[in-house]
């Protein structure tokens, strides 16, 4: 497991709106905003509202409605921002190997080029 959800973490600063963020999609289940060192011409980062440090805590705690919820922003972002049919990626780092920073769990959608092979 992963370790406990800190609240303080800058993502949950960022939904209590401690610190600013720029908004592009928000629902019951999801918040959205711009990355704020982007590596793509759309770099939009999409967290659950409730706190969950990576994809274990999620995918064994969260309530389905809730997965489903988080899964289905996901996607209505990538609609609202027009990417269905050039495409997009999604990335979500877990833990140290996987180069998580923030412990919110968080799905990168970057967009805008074409993305290269992704092997580092
Ligand atoms: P990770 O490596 O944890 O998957 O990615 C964390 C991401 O959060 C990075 O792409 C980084 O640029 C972004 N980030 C870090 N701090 C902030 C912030 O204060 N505001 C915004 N909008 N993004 C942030």
């Amino acid at each position: 497991p992963t370790k406990p959800y800190d609240p303080e973490n800058i993502f949950a600063k960022i939904l209590r709106g401690e610190i600013p963020s720029t908004k592009v999609y928000e629902d019951e289940w999801a918040y959205a905003f711009n990355d704020i060192a982007p590596v793509a011409p759309i770099h939009v980062l999409v967290i659950p509202k409730n706190g969950y440090v990576s994809w274990d805590d999620f995918s064994e705690k969260a309530p389905a409605e809730e997965i489903a919820g988080f899964i289905r922003a996901v996607g209505k972002v990538a609609r609202q921002l027009g990417l269905v049919e050039e495409g997009y990626r999604l990335i979500n780092n877990i833990g140290p190997n996987g180069g998580q920073i923030v412990p919110h769990i968080h799905v990168h959608l970057m967009g805008g080029r074409v993305m290269g092979p992704m092997l580092t």
